[in-house]
């Protein structure tokens, strides 16, 4: 990335291109508007095909990832997933989602989760977008605090002692524009140190107004970031940028 690259861009640290109806065009609006956006999968098998997407461009990065609310069916994915990870840095969406009571399925993502964490931590320097509701805690201990690469907890909503335990091991918190309409994610996203915040679409799941969120539409949250910041939107898009650059290094 050159100098004058990094005065205009902004990154998406989580969306779903391959969900999108025409993901082509959806490149191409991309790269029109220079957001570098991480393209999440979520399972090995559809990987190839964000991969073959995302080569043909500048901005679009793909992820390999394993949804922890796919892990039961798909834990037998697991060599394809560790094959896979050598053709990239990005990883997502992974993680632990612990709406499910049932505890043999939890265990299943916890084992699924700790096999993509050992494949990251024997690769090194990999960049992580994680999954984390309602099994935050876990998350966070699966993680532990010598994670060799970056981590990013997308879509954060456990508890605050958490949130802290998250920033003292090296987290990272991305924003998306559901999460600044809620009061809840605001008083969270206010505790985390300005140097650890990143923004994301979690587009096409995410509809504001109607509206399907995309990478294009990641002003909305610097708008609110600004505000709860005291900051203009320059200063908020380059603190933005600046913790990218850190965490893109
Ligand atoms: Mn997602």
């Amino acid at each position: 990335m050159t100098h004058q690259e990094r005065e205009s861009w902004l990154l998406d640290t989580h969306f779903h291109l391959d969900l999108c109806p025409n993901p082509v065009k959806m490149v191409q609006e991309i790269e029109a508007a220079k957001v570098y956006t991480v393209a999440v999968t979520n399972t090995p098998a559809v990987f190839p095909q964000t991969l073959s997407l995302a080569r043909k461009t500048k901005y679009v990065r793909a992820a390999i990832g394993l949804h922890p609310q796919l892990a039961l069916e798909r834990e037998s994915d697991l060599p394809l997933f560790r094959r896979y990870l050598s053709q990239t840095r990005y990883v997502g969406e992974v993680g632990l989602d612990y709406v499910t009571s049932v505890k043999s399925e939890r265990r299943v993502q916890r084992r699924v989760f700790d096999s993509i964490l050992g494949d990251c931590h024997a690769s090194g320097g990999k960049i992580l977008t994680i999954h984390s509701r309602r099994a935050a805690a876990d998350v966070v201990e699966a993680i532990g605090d010598s994670f060799p690469g970056a981590w990013i907890l997308h879509w954060y909503s456990g508890s605050r002692r958490v949130l802290q335990r998250a920033v003292v091991a090296g987290a990272h918190f991305s924003v998306n524009a559901a999460m600044v309409e809620s009061a809840r994610s605001e008083a969270l996203i206010r505790e985390v140190p300005l140097n650890r915040i990143l923004t994301e679409s979690d587009g096409p799941l995410i509809s504001i107004d109607g509206v399907v969120a995309t990478p294009m539409m990641l002003g909305g949250v610097v708008q609110h970031l600004a505000s709860w910041w005291g900051l203009g939107i320059a200063e908020t898009n380059s603190q933005l940028r600046e913790n990218a650059r850190q965490l893109l290094e």
